[in-house]
């Protein structure tokens, strides 16, 4: 009984499909094309082309990778705008700038932001320099993905990181990149004589001066950037201002808000600030109790009022606020927290935001990512490893092997005759 009502309803279905298209395409022969379907208009029908326009607009996003730039235009996009706990809407702070003189800048790489700078699709070697604004983990807890998954990736020269200095050596950027390093011996011991080697030297860490104000820690290409002081947490933490060609984008690190800020960060053409969580929401979301939410969200980081102060100082064509969870109960006090002192230009980050900045014009889309997305291809060649290098497993642990050899030996036959070569099995 079921199965019956089905098929009457399929071919009534496609009755249906079949009568529309007759009339769509063909006109009725009773001259009443179009009156019997009221979801179009008689008028209309009869202008409609016969196939769907698919480009009768614009489309508002950023396909990523996609889109050159201008000579004289920036695009920021936001890898990362959320909290030390990343989650799949948003990972912490990370934001990669690209020039129109072919320059790319990744400012922090928090937890999670790794997979956003993938999903940008962008080659790798145009992946190897870092600005840390500081040490906590959701501004850097993402550096050793990236040098490890962007070396085997395609990045075919060593990472370059800059980074302030602390009050101690311990507690600056070559300290901290030093023992990442050692962290990842046995990661890096494991991939010697396998792959090519050069994205997986040390570290190339410029360490800077976290007291200079507005002084140059970087100037190649035309671009400089220069880092001033943060107050948040410690002695350390910094913020950089990056300018070229005659443009001025300020990205902001944590801080409580600051005379160095207000003063360099002037007239900016797009300016970032951190904007923290609202502190009723920080106790009723994030479990924090009243003291240490007053003290996190007003005295360490800056709360939305003061973000909205600091932007009226400032003045930039565009401000950026990140450092919440973008939630639709969460939004509200935080706009309303920015707009009681500041009425100007202004983006709520989250992930996949973007700017493309000109001196006429600044854009805001979202970019639509592809979730199934595989690396770019690398730009250089890939360098034959040296196999002498490898580390052999141990007598004990090679023993173990169970023989495997029949089965995958096709596997052999197939590659060599493919690529004439003559690999064998170990
Ligand atoms: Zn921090
Ligand atoms: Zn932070």
């Amino acid at each position: 009984m079921s199965s019956h009502r089905k098929s009457v309803a399929a071919l009534t279905g496609l009755i249906v499909t079949a009568t529309l298209a007759g009339a769509y395409l063909l006109g009725r022969s009773d001259e009443r094309a179009g009156r019997s379907f009221a979801l179009t208009r008689p008028a209309h029908a009869a202008e409609s082309p016969a196939i769907s326009p698919v480009d009768a607009r614009a489309r508002d996003f950023y396909a990523p990778n996609s889109e050159d730039l201008r000579p004289d235009e920036m695009r920021l996009i936001a890898c990362g705008t959320g909290m030390p706990t990343a989650r799949p809407k948003q990972a912490a702070s990370c934001w990669l700038l690209e020039l129109g003189n072919g320059d790319k800048f990744i400012f922090d790489i928090g937890t999670g932001s790794a997979e956003r700078i993938a999903a940008m699709q962008i080659p790798y070697n145009f992946l190897d320099k870092v600005f840390l604004s500081h040490l906590h983990t959701d501004h850097f807890g993402d550096l050793d993905a990236l040098f490890v998954g962007g070396a085997l990736a395609g990045r075919q020269k060593p990472l370059r990181v800059w980074g302030p200095s602390g009050d101690t050596p311990e507690r600056g950027t070559k300290y901290a990149l030093d023992h990442l390093y050692k962290a990842l011996t046995w990661d890096l011991d494991g991939r010697a004589g396998i792959t090519d080697p050069r994205g997986y030297q040390p570290f190339d860490v410029t360490e800077f001066d976290y007291h200079g104000v507005n002084e140059i820690v970087y100037q190649e290409n035309g671009v400089t950037i220069r880092s001033i002081p943060a107050i948040h947490s410690l002695d350390g933490p910094v913020s950089f201002i990056l300018e070229w060609e005659g443009m001025k984008f300020v990205f902001g690190g944590d801080t409580y808000p600051n005379k160095w800020f207000a003063e360099h960060a002037k007239d900016a053409d797009l300016a970032i600030h951190e904007c923290f969580i609202a502190v009723p929401d920080m106790i009723d979301k994030f479990q924090f109790t009243p003291q240490s939410a007053l003290a996190v969200g007003t005295q360490i980081h800056t709360s939305p009022e003061a973000f909205g102060k600091m932007m009226s100082i400032i003045e930039p064509r565009m401000a950026v606020a990140y450092h919440f969870f973008k939630d639709f109960d969460t939004t509200g006090a935080i706009s309303e927290g920015i707009r009681s002192t500041y009425d100007g230009p202004l983006s709520l980050s989250e992930d996949y935001m973007v700017w493309n900045i000109t001196k006429d014009d600044i854009r805001v889309r979202m970019a639509i990512v592809d979730e199934d997305v595989w690396p770019p291809p690398a730009t250089g060649k890939p360098q034959l490893p040296d196999p002498s290098l490898r580390i052999p497993y141990s007598d004990a642990i090679a023993g173990g092997r169970y023989d495997m050899k029949s089965v995958i030996q096709p596997t052999y036959d197939q590659i060599n005759e493919k690529y004439g070569l003559d690999e064998k099995q170990e």
